[in-house]
């Protein structure tokens, strides 16, 4: 399991970084007057559990209830260690059906034991099946005051709407790459890096894809993997570890495509396979050309897509060169390219036809935008300048 992630939960509401949502349920914490039922929605990774345990915590400490728990005393160890009395965790996915729900009906009305409140944390509650869901909403309808529910989702659209009007419901988002750059920073810091390359850790925030738990883990292989400890965090270290393809040489080629340079293409494309793979590779150029037609279509680089100046410039200078079309094209041929490599095809040839098929007019379908692109060719001939620095 991903120990380092289990360390490093936020201890305060405060270190939840970037999920505005979650404001409104400390607030309700600290006044001692929570909702008797939660729903947090988001993908995996984005921190509803280490929420959920930090009401738990909030409500039960004996400094509380509180916003800030101490994360000391009795009740927050023993709610953290998972054998706190009054803080239950049920995973649905693992089965934990309408017996599950019948069982946490009949406790629900006991006085909490030793702590203010009873919580009930409900992972992956969608895998509720509809017995279990009807059990359950019979409870939602009789609620106990010192009970609250925490029911965790990804998939908010499998909660029947009769539960979702009786639960406040809170959203969690996938984090930019630089906020989980933050946090991995200064996990690495206090896991005693001496020196950490900061572009290593926006890799490594990139890898995560919004996902704090999976930035954390490749952290953990990391400094696990490293044969001398964890003196240092490179961007080779990151990049061997998880295959990431070299950005610079990503960009490289991209300016090619964008460029209709077919020969410059098929070089830039040579020298980034030097240094990784071409499913890497494809990753990549695909990570790339999805923020060049976002930032495009979006007409500049939203703040969340911000990373470090060199490569928001480079972004930028994109998409004006690749634009939305092109970069939607490129999308388009690596989603084919890895379709046909996962088939069995050869993988080099794959990533090769895909940049072609992008970089070279000739090799587009005929529709409207290959002719446009035909007429813009012949244009740049009439008028003597063919735009790609080719002979013509
Ligand atoms: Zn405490």
């Amino acid at each position: 399991m991903n120990a380092l992630y289990n360390r490093y939960r936020p201890g305060t509401f405060a270190y939840v970084l970037g999920q505005d949502g979650v404001q409104a349920v400390a607030n309700a914490v600290r006044n001692g007057e929570p909702h008797h039922a939660y729903l947090f929605v988001g993908p995996r990774g984005t921190g509803k559990t280490s929420v959920a345990r930090l009401v738990a915590m909030g409500l039960n400490c004996d400094q509380g209830p509180t916003a800030v728990p101490c994360g000391v005393c009795q009740s927050c160890q023993s709610i953290k260690d998972g054998s706190a009395m009054d803080v239950r965790e049920i995973d649905a996915a693992s089965g934990a059906g309408v017996d599950g729900v019948r069982e946490l009906t009949q406790s629900m009305h006991v006085v909490p034991a030793f702590g203010r409140y009873r919580v009930f944390i409900i992972d992956e509650v969608q895998a509720f099946a509809k017995q279990a869901w009807q059990a359950f909403l019979k409870t939602l309808e009789e609620p106990s005051p010192q009970t609250v529910f925490i029911l965790c989702t990804t998939d908010a659209h499998k909660v029947p709407p009769t539960v979702q009007s009786r639960v406040s419901r809170i959203d969690f988002r996938l984090q930019p790459a630089e906020v989980i750059a933050e946090c991995v920073l200064g996990i690495a810091v206090r896991e005693g890096a001496t020196q950490v390359d900061e572009d290593a850790a926006l890799m490594i925030g990139r890898a995560a894809r919004g996902s704090f738990r999976d930035g954390i883990q490749i952290l953990d292989d990391l400094l696990r993997g490293a044969d001398l400890g964890p003196a240092s965090l490179t961007r080779e270290m990151v990049a061997e570890r998880i295959g990431q393809s070299d950005e610079a040489l990503t960009f490289k080629v991209l300016g090619s495509v964008a460029g209709h340079d077919v020969p410059g293409t098929l070089e830039a494309c040579a020298y980034l396979l030097a240094s990784c793979e071409p499913a890497d590779a494809l990753d990549g150029l695909e990570r790339l050309a999805r923020e060049v037609m976002i930032c495009s279509s979006l007409g500049g680089i939203p703040t969340s897509m911000q990373t470090t100046p060199a490569h928001d410039s480079l972004i930028g200078a994109l998409t004006k060169t690749l634009g939305a079309p092109g970069a939607a094209r490129l999308l388009e041929e690596v989603g084919v390219a890895l379709q046909r490599i996962a088939a069995g095809a050869d993988p080099r040839v794959r990533l090769e036809l895909a940049l072609l098929k992008c970089a070279d007019p000739q090799l587009a379908p005929t529709n409207v935008e290959s002719l446009a692109a035909r007429l813009d060719r012949v244009e740049g001939i009439a008028t003597g300048q063919n735009g790609t620095g080719r002979p013509t």
